[in-house]
Formats: structure tokens, C-alpha cells, sequence
């Protein structure tokens, strides 16, 4: 079986975290979260870990080179057939570093999975988000509660996350925006980004990103 190198790129919002999970199912690929990996290397108080944590203590960036690390030893270790990469890279300098990380392992990307949705889908859709305390969560259009404010399955009262507030989401957007969209021309000209329509349904999207890595798998055979 060739490896499917997998990065995922999208605004908040888009579901490009639940295909994450679908696609982790389907192809039994390790999911590579980077915020998750970094605290996981601090908790455990790794080398890596260790270093990450003066960084951010001096109040600096964790620089690219230890986050890059921190991806190469996971997939060394759980990644042989693949990998899905979220969160990282974030700009066309760390795709470029990435890229010559993974070369020196003799192994590349397979593609650069996009889900898009348009900024005012984002923005009704996470806005309209409400979660009780347990993190049940409804949206007051697409999954209203039975009763106003009030979570169906232990009767908490429902509220709106501040990340969740429409300036808060703009913000957020913005902040994509900016950083993002040079990213994905850099996949576009080298051929490797692949787009998807987060506002179909979760299955058509779904559907759509298998169909789409099975003809990248045939291509790479012939
Ligand atoms: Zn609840």
C-alpha cells in the first residue's frame, strides 16, 4: 500500500476536524494535532517538551524546527502508512521546512486536503454553536434543543463559548485569511492541493475526500 502524507487546511468551522476523524477510521491514519502534540511533549516532559516550554515561558514562538521535529518523531513512530497533519504548517516559510523534513526521510506529501466554507457560513455556524457544561453541543438553527437554553440530556443551561461570539469568529477569519491563503498557493503550484466543499454535507464531503485520495493511489501506480 503507498502512504497517503496527508495535511489538512480550512477555516474554523468548515468540518475539517470531524473529516479528520472519519478519514483517521477509514484509512487508520494517526491524526498529527499540533497544539495536541505540543502539550502532550510537555506533560510528558520530553526533551522536546522541555525545550518547548522555555520558549513559551520567555513568552517566544516555539521555533519551526522543534515543532517539525516533534511531527517527524510521531510519524516515525505511528505514521508508516501515512499521516493527517492539521495545524501545521501555518505559512508558506514552515510548508517549505516541512517539505525538506519529510525529503530527508525520503518521504513526501501525498496532498494537501482544503475544506472550504465561505466566511458567512462560518461565521452562522459557530455563532449559532450553545453547550451545557458537560460539552453537549446544539446549534440554535441546524440542532435546537427541545427546550430553550436547556440541554436535553442532563437539563444544564446552555451557553454560548466567548471563541464562539461572531467577533470572535471574524477574528478568527481574518487570522486564517491572512496566514492561510498563501499557504494554499503554495500547494496549488506544486500541484498538491485538493479542494472540497465544507458547506455540503458531512457524507458528501466525506465521500468526496475518499474518492479523491483512491485516484491519487492509482495515479501513483501507473
Ligand atoms: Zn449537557
Amino acid at each position: 500500500m503507498s502512504e497517503l502524507n496527508l495535511i489538512l487546511l480550512g477555516p474554523p468551522g468548515a468540518g475539517k476536524g470531524t473529516q479528520a476523524g472519519r478519514l483517521r477510521d477509514d484509512f487508520g491514519l494517526p491524526y498529527i494535532g499540533t497544539g495536541d502534540l505540543l502539550r502532550e511533549h510537555k506533560a510528558n516532559e520530553t526533551e522536546l517538551g522541555n525545550q518547548a516550554k522555555q520558549y513559551m515561558q520567555e513568552g517566544k514562538l516555539v521555533p519551526d524546527d522543534l515543532v517539525i521535529a516533534m511531527i517527524l518523531e510521531k510519524i516515525e513512530e505511528e505514521g508508516e502508512d501515512g499521516f493527517l497533519l492539521d495545524g501545521f504548517p501555518r505559512s508558506a516559510p514552515q510548508a517549505e521546512a516541512l517539505a525538506e523534513a519529510l525529503a530527508r526521510k525520503q518521504r513526501e506529501l501525498t496532498a494537501a486536503l482544503l475544506v472550504e466554507a465561505p466566511d458567512k457560513v462560518v461565521i452562522e455556524r459557530i455563532s449559532g454553536r450553545r453547550v451545557c457544561s458537560a460539552g453537549h453541543v446544539y446549534h440554535v438553527v441546524y440542532d435546537p434543543p427541545k427546550h430553550d437554553s436547556v440541554c436535553d440530556q442532563d437539563g444544564k443551561p446552555l451557553s454560548q463559548r466567548e471563541d464562539d461570539r461572531e467577533e470572535a469568529v471574524r477574528k478568527r477569519l481574518s487570522v486564517y485569511h491572512e496566514t492561510t491563503e498563501p499557504l494554499i498557493d503554495f500547494y496549488e503550484e506544486r500541484g498538491l492541493l485538493r479542494r472540497f466543499d465544507g458547506t455540503r454535507s458531512v457524507t458528501e464531503v466525506h465521500d468526496h475526500i475518499r474518492a479523491t485520495l483512491a485516484t491519487l493511489r492509482l495515479e501513483e501506480r501507473l
